[in-house]
């Protein structure tokens, strides 16, 4: 059997590197690198991740299967992140206590009735909980609300009211104080977790680590293949057609798994107008990534540490050799701004040299630099790689999956194909998943059933 998967990220390549063992396997990867989002890339002597990325997982044997794949690779560092809260470093994820004793007395004693008053209401009145800021002032109060939760969701995603109660699981898997008590007197993994992993030379070390076995398997990846059109024929996808140097090109497929976005989906399937509408209203939100050399040694002890303050551009600023000192010289080294943008937005059209006039005094009055210390900037940017979990999300995304499963030989995953905002561990949790099912040559409607799963991946910092 022949299958052709589309993209060359870590969901396409453990996809690949899974079934390449009994299969032949052609990767199309557009771009003339792999490793998709979670790629790196040579700057000034120093090793580049496209924002900052650790391994870990919850899902039971994947991290165990991750640090086999890395083998002498991986490295343990350990778990250090923090946010900056009324000018304060706590650490991150928020411990409760925390927040009532490092802060100004006044601020935690307003956190404190804040809490206590959110409590006494879910006694006497069930709200329902449907948008992310329902969320979080029920289960932390408004003070708490205000102070971190909305300003964070308003730098990264928009409107906490237009978002989904979904989107706040997923980045809090505490729902309240009483459960993150718990959960740090009991030891709980998702909060306590005392070393992450990391592959030493940069996080691409995964990507060509799963590369070079699916190419000794005798498969075969094509680089700067765009992939534009699938040909179909009785339900099935018979042939998958893309541009490759200045040509269209055609390859017959068995089977094709895509991890390029699902917005991309119905134009290359031909789709319906109303599947077209639905993918069109799927939105997703960019990355700008400035990359500020610095000549000191080390400049952080957090490998990231969020800001939500909306008097900063950024929303979290991590330290690359903070993950692996092999990845730049001795006495220099890259801390790395994240901005979250739409795509077309003024911050995306800003040039390179205004993102850095703005990130440069954000990062002294935060206290990150000294002025003076910045010695040269690169900038990267990723277009629509987070997906919006907007109320509604779910109604177009449903709309646009019940068109491709049409097609019984055709799976959609990955961060962007399943429009799952997901982790590393998440996309080779959804790739085995994949490559079994494939294997197992199991019928449409259990893929439905088994996809199900990947709705409750949530993201551990
Ligand atoms: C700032 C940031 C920090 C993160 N931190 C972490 C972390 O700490 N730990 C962690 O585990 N994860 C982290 N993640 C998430 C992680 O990067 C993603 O889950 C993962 O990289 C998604 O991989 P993917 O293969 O599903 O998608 P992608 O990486 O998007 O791969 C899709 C591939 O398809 C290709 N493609 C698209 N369209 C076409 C086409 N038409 N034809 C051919 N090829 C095409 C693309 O070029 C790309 O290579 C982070 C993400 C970001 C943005």
């Amino acid at each position: 059997m022949r299958v052709v998967i589309i993209g060359a990220g870590v969901t396409g390549l453990a996809v690949a590197w899974k079934l390449s063992k009994d299969h032949e396997v052609v990767l199309l990867e557009r771009n003339s690198s792999i490793g998709g989002i979670a790629g790196s890339f040579q700057h000034q002597g120093f090793t580049l991740d496209l924002g900052p990325h650790k391994i870990y997982s919850l899902i039971p044997g994947i991290l165990d299967e991750m640090r086999a794949l890395l083998g002498t690779e991986a490295i343990a560092i350990p778990k250090t992140s923090g946010v900056i809260v009324a000018g304060k470093r706590l650490d991150y994820p928020i411990k409760f206590f925390d927040l009532l004793l490092k802060l100004k007395p006044l601020t935690s004693l307003k956190l404190g009735i804040g809490y206590g008053a959110a409590l006494g209401l879910s006694f006497f009145r069930r709200k329902r909980i449907v948008s992310y800021a329902d969320y979080f002032r029920a289960n932390f109060g408004m003070p708490a609300y205000d102070l971190v939760f909305k300003p964070l969701a308003m730098k990264s995603w928009g409107d906490p009211e237009s978002l989904t109660a979904e989107l706040a699981r997923k980045r809090s898997p505490y729902s309240g104080v009483f459960k993150m008590v718990k959960s740090m007197l009991f030891k709980d993994r998702k909060l306590s977790a005392e070393n992450f992993y990391y592959p030493k030379h940069g996080f691409i070390g995964m990507s060509k680590i799963m590369l070079n076995h699916v190419l000794s398997s005798g498969s075969n990846i094509l680089f700067n293949a765009d992939v534009k059109k699938f040909g179909t024929k009785d339900g099935r996808i018979a042939s998958v057609e893309f541009k490759h140097g200045g040509h269209m090109k055609k390859i017959d497929a068995d089977y094709v798994v895509s991890s390029v976005p699902v917005t991309a989906l119905p134009s290359m399937f031909n789709a319906p107008p109303e599947i077209m509408t639905a993918a069109s209203e799927l939105k997703f939100r960019s990355l700008l990534l400035v990359y500020v050399l610095v000549n000191r040694s080390q400049v952080m002890q957090d490998v990231w540490t969020f800001v939500p303050d909306k008097s900063f551009i950024f929303q979290r600023i991590s330290e690359q050799k903070n993950f692996s000192k092999e990845l730049g010289p001795e006495n220099q080294t890259v801390l790395v701004a994240e901005v979250m943008c739409a795509y077309n937005d003024s911050l995306w059209n800003a040039s390179d040299e205004e993102l850095y006039r703005m990130v440069i005094p954000d990062l002294i009055s935060a206290g990150f630099v000294k002025s003076g210390e910045a010695a040269g900037f690169y900038v990267a940017r990723l277009k629509n790689i987070y997906p919006v979990y907007e109320l509604g999300y779910r109604e177009r995304l449903d709309a646009v999956l019940n068109f491709t499963d049409q097609f019984e030989n055709f799976i959609t995953i990955g961060r962007l194909g399943l429009f799952n905002y997901n982790n590393t561990d998440h996309c080779i949790d959804m790739a085995i998943w994949a490559a079994q099912h494939i294997r197992e040559r199991k019928p449409v409607k259990d893929w439905i059933q088994t996809r199900k799963r990947f709705d409750d991946y949530v993201i551990v910092d």
